[in-house]
């Protein structure tokens, strides 16, 4: 679990802010649920036999209940139980959401993987076409442009409807149990609870067994071919070029039809950024009105150092003044100087603490600020302030207060311009 330290904050901020103008420009509408949830909820939205349950899981016993509770560790479970609680799509039809925040696994920590992480998740619950897998699809590829991020590949696969994987689940453990003495230890316990799974092993010793498995594509029936068959068509529509993955699974129970993975080689084995499809039995299974629905989760940290990798720089914000003062009075003045500056719409960094005024300049320097505003006791008998322009030429000026924030707005946008935005 890591600090975010104010240099890397501002760049999570700055992305954030791309982040939400992307959402709001596909409609989607934000969704805060808590960050701590029953264990069961869970186990039954993600399935026992997963990494995630297994292994991964935050979970406690409340002192006080004794109730089973876990950190989430991902949020399409608490997404749908809350659409559930509170009727979202029986009484608001369907909805585009999305949720940005701290998701908790246990794993061992490396480059990409941590033991809090961020994610954010996009749901679109009671949709069931391939036209919103399309959509989410291109929403992702709209964000990585937005970025500038070019070095991800987009791999699809169908998992068809349960009775397709049932018939494709039985040929794999027939294939599987002829390759036994191949198998490494969790393969052979996943062989007859969750044998899909070990089509996504990373062992590369299993890669030929599992290379040459039974394709689940070659069980899928004709509604599920042609609902991939129409994805496709829009994907190839929007021009982005896909590569059919046939053991891409996920590692979550709760997905049918479309999965999607977007994978980049720069980040080493941490390669996925970001990852969904559809699940369409998952509100049923918690308990909801049977509602088709799609999603995708993006790994922020991997989103990041591939941003940054690629050149991305966050601007950093700055404050417009620097108020700078010396003396009893004039304290009390810069006091009401950075507060008009404020109400104007400026950003203004008073100085705390005291110092000659050479050594307050070197800090009004060091923030960034585009203008210095300086009170001594000369200014602040007069009731008027300095402005000293700290980047790029211009003299100092002395103004009344009561003119400091037009002097401002001449400095900073020129002068035929009317204060600020
Ligand atoms: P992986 O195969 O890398 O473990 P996953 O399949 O467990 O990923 P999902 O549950 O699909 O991951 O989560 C969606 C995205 O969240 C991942 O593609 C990844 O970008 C990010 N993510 C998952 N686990 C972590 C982690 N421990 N640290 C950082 N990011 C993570
Ligand atoms: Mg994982």
């Amino acid at each position: 679990m890591n600090d975010i330290l104010p240099d890397e904050a501002e760049t999570w901020e700055y992305f954030e802010d791309i982040v939400r103008d992307w959402l709001q420009s596909y409609g989607y509408r934000p969704i805060r649920m808590p960050i701590v949830e029953p264990t069961p909820l869970f186990k039954r939205a993600i399935g026992e036999v997963t990494d995630i349950v297994e292994k991964e899981m935050y979970s406690f016993v409340d002192a006080l209940n004794g109730e089973q509770l876990t950190l989430r560790p991902e949020g399409t479970a608490s997404c749908v139980r809350a659409a559930i609680q509170h009727n979202l799509v029986a009484s608001g039809g369907p909805q585009r959401l999305y949720y940005y925040g701290p998701m908790f696994r246990h794993e061992r920590p490396q480059k990409g993987r941590y033991r809090q992480f961020h994610q954010i998740g996009v749901e679109a619950l009671g949709f069931a076409g391939a036209d919103t897998d399309a959509e989410l699809i291109m929403m992702c590829a709209r964000l990585w442009e937005d970025l500038g991020v070019d070095d991800v590949a987009l791999e699809i696969n169908s998992l068809g409807v349960p009775e397709e994987r049932a018939q494709h689940r039985a040929a794999l453990i027939a294939y599987l149990e002829q390759h036994q003495d191949k198998l490494d230890e969790d393969a052979r316990r996943r062989l007859h609870t969750n044998p899909l799974r070990i089509l996504d092993t990373k062992n590369p010793e299993l890669q030929a067994v599992v290379e040459a498995a039974p394709r689940l594509v070659d069980y899928l029936g004709e509604a599920s071919r042609a609902h991939f068959q129409t994805l496709q068509v829009f994907l190839k529509d929007a021009g982005i070029p896909h590569r059919i993955n046939h053991r891409l699974v996920r590692g979550l129970d709760y997905y049918n039809h479309t999965v999607f993975e977007w994978v980049t080689t720069r980040l080493g084995a941490q390669g996925t950024i970001c990852a969904g499809g559809r699940y369409d039995g998952l509100v049923e299974q918690l308990g909801g009105k049977p509602q088709p629905a799609a999603g995708f989760a993006i790994g922020i940290e991997r989103l990041l150092l591939l941003w940054q990798a690629g050149g991305g720089v966050a601007e950093r914000p700055v404050a417009d003044a620097y108020v700078v003062h010396m003396g009893e009075a004039a304290g009390r003045l810069a006091f009401r100087a950075a507060e008009a500056l404020r109400e104007h719409g400026f950003a203004a960094i008073l100085h705390c603490g005291g110092g000659s005024f050479k050594s307050q300049m070197k800090k009004a320097d060091g923030s960034g600020a585009s203008v210095a505003v300086v009170i001594g006791e000369d200014e602040a008998k007069a009731g008027e302030v300095g402005l000293k322009p700290l980047r790029g030429p211009g003299a100092q000026q002395r103004v009344a207060l009561a003119a400091l924030t037009e002097a401002m707005a001449g400095l900073l946008y020129g002068d035929d311009d009317e204060g600020v935005e």
